[in-house]
């Protein structure tokens, strides 16, 4: 049997699975359709509702990663000629532009400095002059560190009639996710940051008016797998056939689940918050910063900077080979800059930052 090493995972993703959630996958299989499966797949689809903090009936996982979950949300809502704003501050924004264009849509990008969020006045005017049927922001840009504020940016696309699609993939379970207040449309997220769970599945709601949108749709979803009509059969009330849900990774989100509820929300953020300020701290006295736009640093992914003449890729090995510890490089013009240090989930703790600070520390030195 393969063994892997021990790693503490401060990287962007996949952060360490809590230990009951990795105890939940080693439970028998039973049949996807088995009673017992289904009514633990509607515990399934009740804690999701709490943890995005919405009504919606659509809510459920879908069994593919996080990146599925952003297809998912894009093919069901954008028909060829559709016109779609996307807020673009990172990779992950680029990686809606691609996904969107792919499904023939005329995608009209906001775009920000890498570090910084996306401004909701920068957003209006475009808004305004487009008229978009989509308007699709990241939340938290794993990629940067940065947290964009959604109310504002709710508030322009609502009054222009369009849709809001909110990336929460490594929002969710970290910091505050308020779907049905912030009048959010779609959302998706994905199991392996703040959840703590392994990578596989990826939460996604829709609200009862994005569900309006796609049943008036002229075309046929072009995914046959991320058909959200097929996949409403199959997680509604008829369970029709569709695919054969990965039983022990909804185990494990149901475990995942259990334990974010049983935390509390608020206590949970504020976790996050307590290890963030720690960090930070830390850092000031060797003498680095993050890098994100001040006020709108995320708690659970931070962008360190690296000093001026130190081999970046260096300190990581060292801090994988010697201590354990797996975090982030920069990407896109971040490269090279910046390490990313994630705090997420199980791991956004004093301890696992103290762990942390103490080892780039004797990297450095
Ligand atoms: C990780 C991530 C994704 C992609 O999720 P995968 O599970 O890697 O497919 C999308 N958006 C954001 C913001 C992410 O951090």
């Amino acid at each position: 049997m393969y063994s892997p090493p021990e790693r503490l995972l401060l990287g962007p993703g996949p952060s360490n699975a809590a230990p009951t959630v990795l105890q939940a996958m080693n439970s028998p299989l039973i049949g996807h359709l088995d009673p017992d499966f289904i009514k633990m797949m509607e515990e399934i689809k009740t804690m999701l509702r709490k943890v995005f903090k919405t009504e919606n009936e659509m809510t459920f996982p879908i069994s593919a990663t996080g990146s599925a979950g952003m297809e998912t949300c894009l093919v069901n809502l954008i028909e060829p000629g559709d016109k779609v704003v996307v807020g673009v501050n990172g990779v992950f924004g680029m990686r809606m532009c691609d996904v969107a264009e792919r499904c023939g849509a005329e995608v009209v990008k906001i775009e920000a400095e890498w570090g910084n969020i996306i401004e909701a006045s920068a957003l209006e005017t475009t808004i305004k002059t487009y008229s978009p049927k989509l308007v699709a922001i990241v939340h938290a840009e794993t990629s940067t560190g940065a947290l964009t504020p959604i109310e504002e940016i709710s508030r322009i696309t609502q009054n222009a009639g369009a849709l809001l699609l909110l990336d929460t993939v490594t929002s969710l379970g970290g910091c505050q996710v308020a779907i049905d207040e912030w009048g959010v449309d779609a959302v998706y997220s994905g199991t392996q940051k703040c959840l703590s769970c392994p990578p596989g599945l990826a939460p996604v709601s829709f609200s009862p008016r994005a569900m309006e949108v796609i049943s008036n749709r002229k075309t046929k979803v072009q995914s046959w797998y991320l058909d959200i009509n097929f996949l409403a059969n199959y997680w509604g009330s008829e369970r029709v056939y569709h695919h054969t849900a990965p039983i022990s990774m909804n185990y494990a989100l149901h475990e995942a689940l259990r334990l974010v509820i049983d935390e509390g929300l608020e206590t949970r953020w504020s976790r996050h918050k307590q290890a963030h300020e720690t960090l930070k701290n830390g850092l000031a006295k060797l003498g680095l910063s993050i890098t994100s736009q001040e006020g709108h640093q995320l708690w659970q992914l931070n962008a360190v900077s690296v000093p001026e003449g130190t081999d970046e890729a260096k300190v990581r090995e060292q801090l994988l080979n010697e201590f354990g510890i797996e975090v982030g490089a920069g990407l896109g013009p971040l490269k090279g800059k910046i390490w990313r240090i994630g705090l997420m989930g199980h791991n956004a703790t004093d301890e696992n930052a103290e762990l942390f600070l103490e080892a780039l520390g004797k990297c450095l030195a």
